[in-house]
């Protein structure tokens, strides 16, 4: 994103919108700038406000004259008054950027909008998590803070050597040249996202070591990591990871019980009859 230098007032507006802190208004050219190295291509300074087309210079000279009267003329809080707030056409590797930080933009790897897949949230259709596996998501970033993908790559080549399986339709996992060692493509590590989600299965007894590894990593990494586990219930509700997350030391809290009541679309059982 940049600032329009010749439409900007400086009025500041846009400096509270942005998550990342990345806008800022200079004090000697008395503009909007935006740090592109902070900038996470999220879009919210672009499309969350309003703009009106004010003509700059006459804002400007109203502005500067209201000034000397001790009276301000600031636009309503929501608003860029002059249109100055620019998209610029976005190449790569800039690009993941936006895939990673505008959840209206649905990642081409997934064509889902966002950072991860459904997770096993469809588990009843997948079967991506079966009875002695636990299913693994690890997210990175947050507003303010946002993550590199030499940050999680960190986690990533941890993680392949403890003999998990990525999976495949995430976006991160689309980014690894090597999914067996987790190394990610090098033209990109350095860009920053505001978060990402990280997913993995492994077998149920290697849940445990696998938890350790994420909080060893976790601690040498200067940004929010959260981690999400997942297993099958059996038929009292009961599962074997939370005994082994508990028998461990973990404290967890049960987020989600899917009641296993999801079927395939009708479109997808005819799919499979087909391919059968
Ligand atoms: S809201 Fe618009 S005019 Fe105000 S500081 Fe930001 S870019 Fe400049
Ligand atoms: S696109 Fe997002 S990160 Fe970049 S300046 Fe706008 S609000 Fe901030």
């Amino acid at each position: 994103m940049i600032i329009d230098q010749k439409k900007c007032v400086a009025c500041g507006n846009c400096v509270a919108v942005c998550p990342m802190g990345a806008i800022h208004i200079d004090p000697v050219a008395k503009r909007a700038t935006v740090n592109q190295d902070e900038c996470v291509e999220c879009y919210t300074c672009f499309r969350g406000m309003s703009t009106e087309h004010l003509n700059p210079t006459m804002v400007r000279t109203i502005r500067k004259i209201g000034s000397w009267l001790r009276w301000r003329f600031d636009p309503e809080p929501d608003v860029c008054p002059t249109a100055a707030i620019t998209e610029q056409e976005l190449a790569w590797p800039r690009i993941v950027r936006r895939a990673f930080s505008d959840p209206v933009v649905p990642h081409e790897s997934t064509g889902v909008h966002g950072r991860g897949t459904e997770e096993v949230k469809t588990n009843d259709v997948t079967n991506r998590v079966g009875p002695d596996d636990a299913g693994f998501t690890v997210e990175f970033g947050r507003p303010t803070v946002g993550v590199r993908f030499w940050q999680i790559q960190e986690m990533t080549t941890a993680l392949a050597r403890m003999g998990i399986e990525f999976e495949k339709r995430n976006p991160v996992t689309s980014l690894m040249t090597d999914t067996k060692t987790g190394e990610i493509r090098s033209d990109i590590l350095n860009e920053k996202i505001l978060s990402a989600i990280v997913e993995f299965k492994t077998s149920l007894a290697n849940a445990p070591a696998v938890l350790q590894k994420v909080k060893e990593v976790a601690k040498t990494l200067d940004t929010v990591v959260a981690v999400g586990a997942a297993a099958r219930c059996d038929e009292q509700g009961e599962n074997r990871l939370e005994e082994m997350l508990i028998r461990e030391g973990f404290t967890f809290n049960r987020g989600k019980t899917n009641l296993g009541l999801g079927r395939p679309s009708v479109e997808a059982a005819k799919a499979h009859v087909h391919a059968g």
